[in-house]
């Protein structure tokens, strides 16, 4: 089963992930997007998400 990743270090906290998978990315306090804990990929499109990350932050493995 298919597990994002956010690399917390490249991510500019546009958001757009968590607007495409909002199940399975949020905003941290520290501004930038999260996997949520347990979270994977299953009903959502975070190849999508992944493509449109403008920083190429997430993984998905
Ligand atoms: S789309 Fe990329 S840069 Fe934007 S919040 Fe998500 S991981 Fe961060």
């Amino acid at each position: 089963m298919a597990k994002a990743k956010v690399d917390a270090s490249t991510c500019i906290g546009c958001g757009v992930c968590t607007t495409i998978c909002p199940n399975l990315f949020e905003m941290g306090s520290d501004g930038k997007s999260h996997v949520k804990d347990g979270a994977d990929c299953e009903g959502c499109d975070c190849e999508s998400a992944k493509s449109s990350c403008p920083v190429g932050a997430i993984t998905i493995e």
